[in-house]
């Protein structure tokens, strides 16, 4: 039975007493092929792959850094874990904490956090804080607190998350038998770039690969601290999991671009949510609009150009959390919906 990153990956996940190993049986997600996308954006010449996060317990791909940062507060003798959040990241500590029998506290920025995160953070049973401003003023205070406070901080400042999060690359590597060329994904706080890009360090170094992908991340338009290289004070999107101006691992983030020969650029929220819908349409997958700017960031690589032509190439996109997290960007687009009387006569007008 599988039972968990930790316990899959122990050999590059240490880990001193496997009996405090705290686990909801996270990673192991699907990665799949896509059939239509790519041959609806005019990409003839690649494999895209994506990997989807969105099915891991708590619906992202925060459960692979919080299973090794709640495993190793559990080690260390905590009694709680605190984070910020704009809303995956909340969801994860609130449940690995109430699968270890701790108390989890979460700060988030008011309003501005998708509802599915926040019922989720509620039912687990975290202490749930709203602050009256952004992600970047909630992670200022949360780590003062734990500096102070008898609470353990699992934002991924915290070493061990970013620990967890490189498997997602061994797992792409184990699924191809070879690094794909391209690894696209959302950059945010920019620890799961700085995560994969260890990750695929390790396996290279390691000899179960012998080529190593172009780290290619999208920040949103409004929110793209990295790209334009100068803090955001007031960072805007509709992909609230990256609506971040001040990136915690930046250096780490750019190191992972620059040492991979890869990029980071940004889309548009037009994109992203055209992105999001091109996706569900054609490949039934239903991601939340953050992890989608992979997904808008390979179509503007494909319109510049920018991708090789002369030969097969294989692209990774990570898909980070869950559509069903945020649905109100969708039901609040696509108002369209037909109303009919419940009549056959009526209705059977709708197949000619
Ligand atoms: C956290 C998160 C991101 C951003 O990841 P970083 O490691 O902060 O760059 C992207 N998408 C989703 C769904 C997330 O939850």
């Amino acid at each position: 039975m599988y039972e968990g990153l930790i316990n899959k990956y122990s050999k590059y996940l240490p880990v001193e007493d496997k009996s405090k190993i705290v686990t909801l049986n996270e990673g192991n997600t699907l990665f799949l092929k896509l059939k239509n996308l790519p041959k609806a954006i005019g990409l003839t010449n690649a494999n895209v792959y994506v990997k989807f996060e969105g099915l891991n317990p708590t619906g992202s791909f925060k459960d692979r850094g919080m299973t090794m940062a709640v495993t190793k507060a559990n080690e260390a003798g905590s009694k709680a874990v605190i984070c910020a959040s704009t809303g995956n990241t909340s969801a994860s500590a609130a449940a690995y904490a109430a699968v270890a029998g701790m108390k989890a506290y979460v700060l988030i920025p008011d309003k501005k956090i998708a509802l599915g995160k926040l019922a989720q953070a509620i039912i687990y049973g975290a202490e749930v804080i709203a602050i009256d401003g952004n992600f970047d003023d909630a992670l200022n205070m949360v780590v003062e607190l734990s500096k102070t406070q008898p609470v353990t901080l699992v934002n991924s400042i915290n070493p061990w998350r970013l620990q967890g999060q490189k498997t997602g690359a061994f797992e792409i590597c184990d699924a191809l038998g070879r690094a794909p060329d391209y690894l696209m994904l959302p950059v945010g706080n920019a620890g799961n770039i700085s995560a994969y890009w260890m990750g695929f360090k390790e396996y290279y170094a390691n000899k179960e690969v012998t080529n190593l992908p172009k780290m290619t991340g999208f920040q949103a338009e409004g929110a793209a601290p990295i790209v334009e290289n100068r803090v955001f004070p007031n960072p805007e999107t509709i992909a609230t999991a990256i609506r971040i101006g001040n990136p915690a691992s930046w250096k780490l983030a750019t190191a992972a671009r620059d040492e991979s020969n890869g990029t980071i650029d940004k889309v548009s929220d037009e994109e992203i949510l055209e992105a999001q819908k091109l996706l569900a349409a054609e490949d039934g997958i239903f991601a939340e609009p953050a992890s989608c700017a992979s997904i808008a960031g390979l179509i503007k690589k494909v319109k510049e150009g920018k991708l090789e032509k002369d030969r097969q190439i294989d692209i990774a996109c990570i898909l980070t959390g869950n559509g069903l997290k945020d649905t109100s960007v969708v039901v609040n687009d696509n108002m369209e919906i037909q109303k009919f009387k419940p009549d056959l006569n009526e209705l059977s007008k709708l197949f000619k």
